[in-house]
């Protein structure tokens, strides 16, 4: 039977992580609109050139041209006999992408066959995401609450400053939820309507956060 998922969760639920482990145990391709404009860019072809300008001036990549690449990369996949499904990744951030989506499973003869939510308390997240500090000489990462360096704010190895990358302070990371609750978070009512959602804790560590999605998963077979 073919599976085609998508994963939501706020940024920092470990969507990547479980997403990869599902998808190896269950022979799914895992597709990302990272890796599908990167390659359509490397590509050379008249597209790939509109999104690299795009690119250079710093703007997003239309509904339209994601959409387009999508259905391109969907149709040669499920084309193949040894066609299992997807898991889709970074895509539909938004309502309006996932109706499209709809549209390009529909012309596809494909269906949806579950949306899983990761539900993560956001307080849980920010403490964890802003415990990264990076020391300033050698890069080395420390976790401020799992792999502290043994004094606060210094390195272990050659005593350079620890400081934080803009992408672990905290108010980068409110910034983001702040983002995924305006524009992301009403798809969860979009696919719960549609009777699509299925929701797990996960608020756990990973190994628990991936049996929790292996099971749902299971069910649905
Ligand atoms: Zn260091």
């Amino acid at each position: 039977m073919v599976l085609n998922l998508i994963f939501l969760g706020p940024p920092g639920a470990g969507k990547g992580t479980v997403a990869q482990a599902v998808a190896e145990k269950n022979s799914l391709v895992q597709l990302s609109t990272g890796d599908l404009i990167r390659a359509e860019v490397a590509s050379g072809s008249e597209l790939g050139k509109e999104l690299s300008e795009v690119i250079n001036r710093g703007e997003l990549i239309s509904d339209e041209q994601m959409g387009q690449m999508l259905e391109a990369k969907l149709k040669e996949l499920s084309s193949k006999e040894d066609f299992e499904g997807v898991i889709l990744d970074g895509f539909p951030r938004t309502v309006p992408q996932a109706d499209e989506l709809s549209n390009i499973f529909g012309r596809l003869e494909q269906d949806l066959t579950a949306v899983i939510y990761i539900e993560t308390n956001e307080e849980n997240i920010i403490t964890r995401l802003s415990s990264r500090w990076t020391c300033s000489k050698c890069k080395k990462v420390y976790n401020a609450i799992t792999n502290p360096s043994k004094t606060e704010g210094v390195c272990d190895v050659d005593a350079g400053e620890l400081t934080q990358r803009d992408d672990d302070k905290p108010e980068t990371i409110k910034a983001r939820l702040a983002q995924f609750n305006e524009k992301t978070a009403p798809l969860i009512e979009y696919y719960k309507e549609k009777d699509l959602l299925k929701s797990y804790d996960g608020n756990v560590p990973p190994t628990e956060s991936i049996a929790a999605a292996e099971k749902l998963i299971e069910e649905l077979k």
